[in-house]
This record gives structure tokens, C-alpha cells and sequence, in this order.
């Protein structure tokens, strides 16, 4: 017997014939306030655009009408349903650990073999990707719980390579739960204003002295145990927070920097996301920043990285040069990391290339690794560009970096981020941090 006992009431979706959204969801009420447990399977169907290019879009409807048929009749214990495009879900009634997974094991097994897709009179063989998140349903599982885990299984293997199946244990649970604290956090820092702004001075080889330097955003939460930006930062995107994020970040640099004219710096960056720098309402509104804190544009920096060039570029272009008007200059941050595209990134009028610290670590892995920094800062150069090393950590890379025509050096061989209270008194007291690594 299913879970679905009845059909009273039950709606349809009409593609598939599975039952719908709404069903799924008064389903699991029924379920969850009888008291009764069940094994819920959803398999997220993904590249659907991607088939429906290739072989048109009756074709990938028929690819997801037999998917759909294949699920229903997988187990007559089990009832299908459809609640979204690409969503199609199982609910079966209560079973052990062991039987959750041999059932879903089934089920990606069949994904690793070819859908053979007949319609209008052709077959397709298909392979079709999908994504599997499977739990049991808990009594406190609300609707909106239970779309919340079944999203955030689907990000935890994006960010992970290989396995296409996550089962919600305690440990998915407690990293969800860590999520939804980091992400409370981040509201109340944005609400509040809590953020802190670090600074890593940046050296000049030639010039033998801090230049300038990069502004990193510290969250510490409300038990003042610190978060990182490498981890909120990404969520901070993922939930529509990162523009508010970046005009505190803004204004917070730009005020200390028109409160501290006296700093012997000649720029200060400030990192920002493809999103905002591909926003024609940036301009204007960095113009009124500026205007208020008394600055001048030629003061700051803008960091982006390689990702954000190649989704938007020519919107970016365009900003870019718009910027560059008022004084505002362009770093291209984490350079060989993601998209390497030279011809994308010469195009653009970047004044500093920062290489990222994986480049970097390549100068001393090997003579050909050595070679690769060598020629890229030549090219680098030949463009009128500066080049940064990033993530320099000990004597031998200050050398090597020296030696390949790095023109600048980032990292913690000098320094780590330093709060705002002590980046002066760093910069006036280091008068030739290099003695020791010349
Ligand atoms: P990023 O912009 O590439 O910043 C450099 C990161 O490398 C910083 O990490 C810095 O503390 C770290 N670092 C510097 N020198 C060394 C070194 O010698 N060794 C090692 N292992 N690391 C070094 P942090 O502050 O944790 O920031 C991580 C990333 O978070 C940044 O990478 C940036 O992508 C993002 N981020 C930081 N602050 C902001 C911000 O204000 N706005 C935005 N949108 N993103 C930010
Ligand atoms: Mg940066
Ligand atoms: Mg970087």
C-alpha cells in the first residue's frame, strides 16, 4: 500500500500524470500528523535546457514523461509526483536505513544508463543527470523544512565532486543548521552594521615599501566566534545578501579612508562581486560615496575576479570604463583560478592582475611553473598591467617572485589582515620589511 491511500481530492500534473505539488504536500501533512513516518526521495532532474536544445523540447518533455512512469512504477509501495518543472519526488511508507538506500541505489543506477526517448515517430538514446536528495520525514517538518533540505542537499553536492546522492543524516542536519546560523548572523551584522574591516598591506618591490592595500571584510557572531569570509561570503550570494554586504564594506572603507588622509597609502581595494560591478546603479552611487566622505576617486580600488568578467562582460566593460573617469582603477583578483581567459581579461582595462596563491605556490613546484609566472608577468606587463602575487607565505617566494618580475606582494610573510586601529602604526613602522629576504 502507498502512502497515497486515496484518491479524494488528489490533483494531477498534467504533463506526467504523477501527482502534483499540492498532493505531495497534503500528503506529507497527513502522514506527518498521523504520526506516521515515511522515506522521501526526491531526484532532481538537471541540463533539461541543455537536451531541450539538442533535440528540441518534445523530446525532453517525453525524456521527463518517462522518467516519470519509470519512478511510478519502481515500487508500488512508493507514490510519484511531480512538484516542480525538474522535480519529480517518491514517498514511501517508514523502512530501515539500509532499505532507504538500496532503494535510491536503484534508482541511480538506472540514471547511469541511457533513456531511450521515442517521439514523433524517432528514439533518442539520452543520458539524463540528475540529482538525488533522500530523508525521512521528521515530526517537525514543515513545508517550507522540508524545501529548505531538499535545497540545501542539492547545494551541498554542488559544492562537492562525485557522489549525486545525499541522504539527510545528523551531520547534513548540522551543517544545515550551521548554514541558517551563519546566515542569521550575517542579517543581524547587516542589520547592525557589526562587520569589521581588515587591511593587508601590499609591497612594491621596486619601490621597497607597502603602496597600498586590500580591505577584507571579519564577522564575528554574536558568541564572538569568527566566521569567515571564504564561507559567508558565497552564501551571502546564493541568498541575495551580498549587496547590502558590499555597500557597508564600501562606505566603511571609504569613510576610514576620508578620516585618514594621512595614511601612506596610495590606494586601498575593496572586493566586489560580479553582480554589483555589472549594475549600471553602482556609478552613482559610489559618486555620492565619495562625495561624502571627501575622497577622491583615484583612492580606491575595486577588486573582481575572473568568473565575474566572463558572465558579464560588457556590462563590466562598460562600468569599468566609466569608473575609471572618476579615478576609480580595477584589480583582477584569484587570476588563475576558474576561467583562465587572457584574451577576455587583456581586453579590459585592468591596472593590477593579482595572481592567486595556487599560481603562485606553481613558482616554486618547478622550473616550468617558475617559467609560467616568468612569461605571465611579461605578458602582464606588456599590456601595461601590474602584476600582485597573492598568499606569500616565506622568504623563498618573496625571491622567487622578485626574481620573475612580480611587481608587487601580498601575504602573510609581511603581514596578516590588520584591524584599522593598527595598520598606520604597521605602515610607519616598517620601514624595509625586505632585509631579511634580500
Ligand atoms: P581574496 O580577495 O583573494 O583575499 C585574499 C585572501 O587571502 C584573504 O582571505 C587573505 O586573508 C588571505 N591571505 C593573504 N595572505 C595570505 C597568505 O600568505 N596565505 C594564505 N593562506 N592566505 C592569505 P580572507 O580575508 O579570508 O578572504 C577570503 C575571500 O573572501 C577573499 O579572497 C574574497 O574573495 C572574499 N572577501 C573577503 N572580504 C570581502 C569583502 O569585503 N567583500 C567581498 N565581496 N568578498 C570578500
Ligand atoms: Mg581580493
Ligand atoms: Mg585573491
Amino acid at each position: 500500500m502507498g502512502v497515497h491511500d486515496t484518491g479524494i481530492g488528489a490533483t494531477y500534473d498534467s504533463m506526467t500524470g504523477l501527482l502534483d505539488r499540492m498532493t505531495f504536500f497534503d500528503d506529507v501533512n497527513v502522514c506527518r500528523d498521523s504520526g506516521r513516518q515515511v522515506h522521501i526521495i526526491m531526484v532532481q532532474l538537471s541540463r533539461l535546457m541543455q537536451i531541450n536544445r539538442k533535440y528540441g523540447v518534445a523530446v525532453g518533455d517525453q525524456l521527463i514523461r518517462d522518467i516519470s512512469m519509470w519512478l511510478a512504477e519502481l515500487d508500488e509501495q512508493y507514490t510519484g509526483y511531480r512538484i516542480a518543472n525538474s522535480r519529480l519526488m517518491l514517498l514511501g511508507p517508514v523502512c530501515s536505513r539500509q532499505e532507504a538506500d538500496a532503494c535510491m541505489i536503484r534508482i541511480r543506477e538506472r540514471f547511469g544508463e541511457s533513456w531511450q526517448v521515442s517521439c514523433a515517430g524517432q528514439t533518442h538514446s539520452i543520458m539524463a543527470r540528475a540529482c538525488f536528495v533522500h530523508m525521512f520525514l521528521e515530526e517537525e517538518d514543515t513545508e517550507n523544512d522540508l524545501l529548505d533540505k531538499m535545497n540545501f542537499g542539492i547545494s551541498v553536492m554542488e559544492n562537492r565532486d562525485g557522489d549525486r546522492v545525499v541522504f539527510f543524516d545528523e551531520k547534513i542536519k548540522r551543517e544545515m543548521e550551521h548554514r541558517n546560523h551563519v546566515l542569521e548572523e550575517v542579517r543581524y551584522a547587516i542589520e547592525h552594521k557589526t562587520f569589521r574591516m581588515h587591511y593587508q598591506p601590499i609591497y612594491d618591490c621596486r619601490e621597497e615599501k607597502f603602496v597600498a592595500a586590500e580591505s577584507l571584510i571579519r564577522l564575528w557572531d554574536r558568541n564572538g566566534e569568527f566566521i569567515s569570509p571564504s564561507e559567508f561570503i558565497s552564501m551571502a550570494e546564493e541568498n541575495g545578501l551580498i549587496d547590502q554586504i558590499s555597500w557597508i564594506v564600501l562606505e566603511k572603507v571609504c569613510r576610514f579612508l576620508g578620516e585618514h588622509p594621512q595614511l601612506p597609502l596610495r590606494t586601498v581595494s575593496v572586493n566586489l562581486t560580479g553582480q554589483q560591478v555589472a549594475d549600471a546603479t553602482l556609478l552613482d552611487r559610489i559618486d555620492s560615496l565619495l562625495d561624502d566622505c571627501q575622497l577622491f576617486g583615484d583612492k580606491l580600488r575595486i577588486e573582481i575576479t575572473e568568473r565575474t568578467v566572463a558572465d558579464d562582460f560588457e556590462e563590466v566593460k562598460q562600468v569599468m570604463q566609466c569608473l575609471e573617469k572618476r579615478g576609480v582603477r580595477f584589480y583582477l583578483d584569484d587570476f588563475g583560478t576558474g576561467y583562465s581567459n587572457l584574451s577576455s581579461v587583456l581586453s579590459l582595462p585592468f591596472e593590477v592582475i593579482k595572481f592567486d596563491q595556487s599560481l603562485v605556490q606553481m613558482m616554486g613546484n618547478s622550473r616550468s611553473g617558475y617559467r609560467t609566472i616568468e612569461l605571465l608577468t611579461q605578458i602582464m606587463h606588456e599590456n601595461g598591467m601590474v602584476v600582485v602575487a597573492e598568499g606569500i607565505e616565506t622568504v623563498q617566494q618573496v625571491q622567487s617572485a622578485r626574481e620573475t618580475g612580480v611587481d608587487r606582494i601580498q601575504g602573510f610573510y609581511f603581514v596578516k589582515p590588520l584591524p584599522e586601529e593598527e595598520l598606520e602604526a604597521f605602515l610607519l613602522e616598517s620601514k624595509t620589511p625586505l632585509q631579511a629576504a634580500t
